[in-house]
């Protein structure tokens, strides 16, 4: 089951939240805390954005600003009530996301933060230049919130209404992480080519953090307006952009709890700077910015992570979940006819520059098949895999599958059509659990979009996903590593995780790049057992090794490249005699 029983330092932080309004505290303390979770917000966004997707952003100041400003506009303008513009402004920060986020995470690099210092900067002088947003002098009289009539116009009346939509944010965007779209937005991060054979959209996860990050960016910009009731271009400028960056980085990556603490500390910092640094400094003019600027090179430089996981030493880890093993409830592929022509590699030419890595190379996989594939180091067996993937694209032939081509196809659409692959360099995510890394392989079994997530409605189906990737890891014997990061796994165990992710894809076909590189005698022969069981079931395996005595027993045919020219194939005791193969394996240790 997958639950999540709420925490006893999360219980003790929410009531702690609840009653602080009611304590006999300084008014400034509410508005502290009240622009603390204005910020958290943003920087929950930028957590996903930034911390787990890797894409940086100075920009999310210039959200807030689409949120206050359609606000502003529409309450004082036109005369709407402050919640019926809470959807409207959502959805102009979702709008102005959508052709940015477009154009920015295209770019590759140090591109992309710069892209977002560009647009941040341009919203920003837009926002002072037009006359219907009052300019640089902004709009004022915006209406207070009211619930049931009232309206909230003290500090601590609103602080419930902000922490209200920090604490759903929050939990929304844990569930988000915690599901099949977060899986996806989680491997941006050094996962990519792994999550695109996976099936996931790759540029679409981008674009969905993106928007997200913008929304929530929006919405605080929403509150922002109702709380202050005027509004000029000033907090929705690049110093909050990078202020709210710096909260992230604070806070450190991949962690919801981690934003707030970030904005936490940060503007507890700001408000003690801002009134220390005018005397020491002798001026007024932003120079906690400074000290801001120089705090963010030093946790970069020695606490990556940011401070929060050296807090979350201190709190109890999250309960590992229960899951069935006994073989999953999803949908099952129907399995082709034994026997029947599952791939043909028909002339397929690989050239890289003047090197020819595969040339013009034929051979067929039938259903049901183990097809070995060999050959010494840099014969274009890897290469292979990657043109029947779709990872490289053909310089020359054809690859058909079930008789239909796969010539221009990307990665994902041929992992839709049944085939899934292991990498001769393991590809995982070191610091996600290995079941999680595992149920990757499920992505294209399960349809829960980003609502569904953030709301938690797709419990059941990620219930399923998840037992699949639970069962797939008992049938290679890795149960006992479930809950560690993947990281922690010694290569060789890695390359079995990497075999029940394929697995999780229900797959027709099974690409093995040497899973038994890294073995041991008695691991080999398990996963030999593993592969034979897979075959009765009708899977069909092309499997590139080194050991010789395990594709021996193993194969039902065997094809040899050498320096990118198939030089025998046939059964693997004849193959064993050809002139050719003993020539081109003379000296080598196979
Ligand atoms: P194998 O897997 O059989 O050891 P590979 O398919 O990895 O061999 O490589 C075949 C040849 O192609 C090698 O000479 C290798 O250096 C070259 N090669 C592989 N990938 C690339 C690439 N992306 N760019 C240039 N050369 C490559
Ligand atoms: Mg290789």
């Amino acid at each position: 089951m997958v639950s999540h029983k709420p925490s006893y330092p999360g219980i003790a932080a929410v009531a702690m939240l609840a009653v602080l309004p009611l304590l006999p505290v300084p008014p400034f303390w509410i508005t502290l805390v009240n622009n603390i979770g204005l910020a958290s917000l943003v920087v929950i966004g930028l957590v996903l954005l930034t911390g787990v997707g890797g894409l940086t952003s100075f920009g999310q100041a210039a959200f807030c600003g689409f949120g206050a400003y359609t606000t502003a506009v529409l309450t004082t303008a036109y005369g709407l009530s402050p919640w019926m513009t809470l959807p409207l402004s959502l959805l102009v920060g979702a709008v102005v996301a959508l052709p940015l986020g477009l154009m920015t995470v295209r770019l590759a690099g140090h591109y992309l933060p710069l892209g977002t210092i560009a647009w941040g900067l341009a919203i920003y002088y837009l926002f002072g230049r037009i006359e219907m947003l009052g300019r640089y002098d902004g709009i004022s009289g915006i209406p207070p919130l009211s619930l049931a009539g009232e309206p909230m116009l003290s500090g601590s009346s609103i602080y419930y209404v902000i922490w209200s939509f920090v604490i759903a944010v929050a939990i929304g965007a844990q569930n988000l992480l915690d599901s099949r779209v977060g899986r996806g937005i989680r491997a941006l991060r050094g996962g990519v080519q792994a999550a695109e054979a996976f099936g996931v959209n790759i540029e679409r996860a981008k674009l969905t953090v993106f928007v997200f990050a913008a929304v929530v960016a929006a919405l605080s910009g929403w509150l922002y307006a109702h709380m202050q009731r005027a509004i000029n271009p000033t907090p929705f400028g690049l110093d909050m952009g990078i202020t709210y960056l710096l909260m992230a980085v604070v806070g450190g990556s991949g962690r919801v709890g981690g934003a707030i603490f970030g904005a936490s500390v940060v503007l507890i910092l700001k408000e003690i700077l801002q009134r220390l640094l005018p005397g020491l400094l002798d001026t007024t003019a932003n120079a906690e910015m400074i000290v801001f600027g120089v705090l963010l090179v030093v946790i970069l430089q020695f606490a990556r992570d940011g401070l929060w996981p050296l807090l979350q030493k201190w709190l109890p880890a999250r309960p590992p979940r229960r899951l069935p093993v006994d073989g999953g409830t999803l949908g099952k592929r129907q399995m082709p006819a034994a026997g029947s022509t599952l791939v043909r590699v028909d002339r397929v030419r690989k050239e890289f520059g003047g090197l020819v890595a595969v040339n013009d190379v034929s051979f067929e996989i039938k259903a049901g098949q183990i097809v070995g594939l060999i050959g010494p180091n840099g014969a274009g067996k890897s290469t292979t895999f990657n043109l029947i993937t779709g990872i490289l694209n053909l310089s020359g032939g054809e690859v058909s599958y079930a008789g239909e081509p796969l010539s221009g196809l990307n990665p994902r659409l041929i992992a839709e059509r049944g085939i899934a692959r292991t990498f001769q360099h393991a590809k995982v995510l070191p610091g996600m659990s290995v079941l999680e890394n595992v149920a990757l392989g499920s992505h294209l079994r399960g349809t829960a979009g980003v609502f569904r997530s953030f709301f938690r409605l797709d419990r059941k189906e990620e219930e399923a996903l998840l037992a699949e990737a639970a069962y797939q890891l008992d049938r290679v014997g890795l149960s006992a590593y479930r809950d560690r990061p993947a990281g922690d796994l010694a290569l060789g165990q890695i390359r079995i995780l990497e075999i029940a992710r394929a697995l999780c894809l229900n797959p027709t076909l099974l690409l093995l790049d040497e899973p038994a590189a890294g073995l041991r005698h008695g691991e080999k022969q398990e996963l030999a057992d593993l592969l034979k069981k897979l075959r009765a079931e009708g899977v069909s395996v092309l499997l590139v090794e080194h050991d010789m005595g395990f594709v021996m027993g193993l194969v039902d045919h065997l094809v040899v490249l050498d320096f990118g020219t198939l030089i025998a194939e046939g059964k693997p005791g004849d193959v064993r005699q050809h002139p050719a193969v003993i020539a081109a394996y003379l000296g080598s240790a196979a």
